[in-house]
């Protein structure tokens, strides 16, 4: 996935330009904590060469052995940090990390999806869950309903928990959470109980309640 990601200082004196996204996150780190005076630092990462600066010269800041921080000496932002080995032992080349704050956009959905530390697999996944989590509820609740017209309600058939698996996993129900009860409900969480019910129903028919 090809991206240019732009941004600067407060002033605009240091802007940079980015080509890639490596990694994102927060770091809660002391040393982060005081260099930004925030509770975390939100930063993104691109490898070297595919970062390069734009306009300006920052000032550098060695705040450990192994750590680099660049920031504006007009305006004080703190732009940048840079592995200060020639390459990060663990993925063999040098990173940069960028504050995700300094970009021009940060509201564009490819940062937005930096800054929940979406990558690329994990936003196909994300796209498909709401598909998926619609395609079981209506299979699992709609079959359970038709069981329940079809059988009675009682004694307890499966179709009680087939419902209540595709209920489990409608995003309807999240959204219902959130708005009448302030609960936050993941799509795992979901995922987990949908199949947790689907999983005690089977268990109910093998044992023959
Ligand atoms: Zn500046
Ligand atoms: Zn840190």
């Amino acid at each position: 996935m090809p991206v240019a990601f732009e941004g600067g200082c407060f002033c605009g004196e240091i802007r940079y330009r980015a080509k890639s996204v490596f990694d994102s996150g927060y770091c809660h780190c002391s040393m982060c904590r005081r260099f930004t005076g925030c509770p975390a630092l939100t930063w993104f990462s691109v490898p070297e060469h595919d970062f390069s600066l734009v306009s300006g010269v920052p000032k550098a800041f060695q705040s450990s052995a192994t750590f680099t921080r660049y920031f504006c000496s007009t305006c004080g932002t703190h732009v940048f940090g840079r592995d200060s080995r020639t390459a990060s032992p663990k993925v063999g080349f040098r990173l940069v990390s960028i504050g995700i704050g300094t970009l021009d956009d940060p509201e564009t959905d490819r940062v937005k999806s930096v800054t929940v530390r979406v990558t690329p697999e994990r936003k196909w996944i994300a796209r498909l869950g709401p598909f998926a989590a619609w395609a079981w509820t209506i299979l699992a609740a709609g079959g359970g309903a038709m069981l329940l017209i079809d059988k009675g309600p009682w004694p307890l058939t499966n179709g009680w928990f087939a419902l209540l698996s595709g209920a489990a996993a409608c995003p309807l129900t999240a959204w219902c959470a959130k708005r009448w009860f302030g609960i936050r409900l993941s799509g795992r969480a979901q995922f987990v109980a949908a199949v947790v019910i689907w999983l005690a129903g089977q268990i109910a028919r093998r044992i023959g309640l």
